[in-house]
């Protein structure tokens, strides 16, 4: 059964952000069903899910309440639009919950069915906005390098990956991106070694400095993560955001804070622009928003733009036929309810988010570990060579198989290059984060015996790479 399903798999499915031709060689793992924060594959074995599905299920596994919020919506109605001046009950109430729950400024939503339709959503608003302002030459949108804003063209144009932007073809013009608060990646390397928080405002000035080089006038907006996801889980010095802030003011260039990772109690507040205090004029939202249990996005839209866009724009020619999508609205309402009931965001500030702190940073002590991290349920590990206390050599992949040894061991943590991340469920107990390090830590512990023989056998490099 379960070869056949991996026969089928590789004879039929492309995956996303796959290499298709190694993974039909090894086989996929398959996954058949999940409780709590733990998934269970087709062999039985059960794995402590440290990424939360994709950064999203935030709740857990399991909740029959999510499961119910959607079985009642798909008998009372299963799908109908949101164009054409019409409207249903859970689209209402869950515009109106977000913007209860989101910063004072915004007060409108627009939906999606995704994180990178809710970025695509954002550039036609962002360069609408200006149009209908009156100042069209304000069409440059700031975006960070390795920062991840999705896979579609503007997603990926937004967003600085450049493995992506290598392979994507013609990417949507006017998209400028500046480096990232990365500071054990950037700021600690070399002999110019840096204090954070120096770094962090050296990173806020690159910013100025492309605006000065675009025109002060020619710039839109500016697109960042709260703490970046998928380029590393990577938390900026405490310098960052009010510099950032300063500048943006300065040339009254808006602020897009992409919450789809840092939104709904990641961070340990119901989104980062709280947790750093930004008052962004648009805010992507997706993935926690209904604990990845149906697909949704949307944007909330600052007054700012909303303002304007209500009463000067017109007819606004975009949307999704699931935008707003009764089934997904529904789970995602229920989904915040069950968050507020059960305080689970004031648990992630106020206990798991400092005790997950304190038992993270027990692995500094780990002769492969650089840095280990943490905000809220986010958290990572830089990996270095114990030797040379720099980075392997990229050839060894030593992140890859820490992963791959880490899930074989029980735990899924993801590698971003010899970065690793986890991302746990909001609802872990205090014993499951004592299982979590404690499963990192052996797989640290293999991942160094692994490389132990290949380090020796590597010829002596001259140049590390920076
Ligand atoms: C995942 C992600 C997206 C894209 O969301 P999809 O639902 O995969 O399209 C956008 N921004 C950030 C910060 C993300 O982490």
């Amino acid at each position: 059964m379960l070869h056949s399903l991996q026969a089928l798999d590789r004879a039929h499915h492309l995956h996303p952000f796959t290499d298709f031709k190694a993974l039909g060689e090894e086989g996929s793992r398959v996954i058949e069903r999940a409780e709590g924060v733990y998934i269970y594959d087709a062999e039985g074995n059960r794995i402590l899910d440290g990424m939360a599905g994709l950064w999203c299920v935030n709740l857990g596994y399991g909740r029959e309440e999510l499961v119910e919020a959607a079985t009642e919506q798909m008998r009372q109605l299963p799908f109908y639009n949101t164009f054409f001046k019409t409207t249903h009950p859970p689209v209402v109430k869950l515009a109106a919950k977000l913007c209860s729950l989101a910063p004072a400024n915004l007060n409108h939503v627009f939906f999606t069915g995704s994180g990178s339709e809710a970025n695509d959503t954002v550039l036609r608003m962002v360069r609408r906005y200006w149009v209908v302002k009156g100042k069209p030459e304000k069409q440059w949108v700031i975006g960070r390098e390795n920062g991840y804003h999705g896979s579609t063209v503007a997603g990926l144009s937004l967003g600085g990956m450049a493995p992506m932007h290598d392979q994507g073809g013609p990417r949507v013009p006017g998209i400028t991106h500046v480096r990232q608060p990365y500071w054990f990646g950037e700021g600690r390397v070399g002999e110019e070694r840096q204090d954070p928080e120096a770094f962090g405002r050296q990173c806020a000035a690159a910013i100025e400095e492309r605006i000065l080089e675009l025109g002060e006038d020619k710039v839109a907006a500016f697109i960042a993560e709260p703490v970046q996801g998928a380029g590393g889980a990577i938390i900026p010095p405490e310098s960052y955001w009010p510099a950032v802030k300063a500048v943006l003011a300065k040339y009254d260039i808006l602020l897009v804070v992409d919450e789809v990772i840092c939104g709904f109690g990641r961070l340990g507040e119901w989104f980062g622009s709280v947790h750093y205090d930004l008052a962004p004029d648009l805010m992507p939202i997706a993935k926690g928003l209904s604990s990845g249990y149906l697909p949704i996005g949307g944007v909330l839209v600052g007054d700012r733009i909303a303002d304007t866009l209500i009463e000067e724009g017109g007819e606004f020619f975009h949307g999704f036929t699931y935008s707003g999508h009764p089934v997904c609205a529904a789970v995602a309402l229920r989904n915040l309810e069950i968050m507020e009931a059960e305080g689970v965001v004031e648990r992630v500030r106020d206990e798991l988010g400092p005790y997950l702190a304190r038992r993270w940073a027990t692995l500094t002590d780990h002769p492969l570990v650089g840095e280990a991290r943490s905000l809220g349920l986010m958290a990572a590990l830089e990996l270095i060579d114990p030797a040379s206390g720099e980075r392997f050599d990229e050839a060894l992949t030593a992140g890859n198989l820490c992963r791959d040894i880490s899930f074989r061991r029980g735990l899924v943590m993801r590698s971003v290059g010899d970065t690793m991340i986890i991302s746990p469920p909001l609802v872990i107990s205090h014993e499951q984060i004592d299982d979590l390090v404690s499963l990192a830590r052996e797989a640290l512990d293999e991942t160094a015996r692994c490389l132990a023989p290949r380090v020796a056998d590597e010829p002596p490099t001259e140049e590390k790479p920076a």
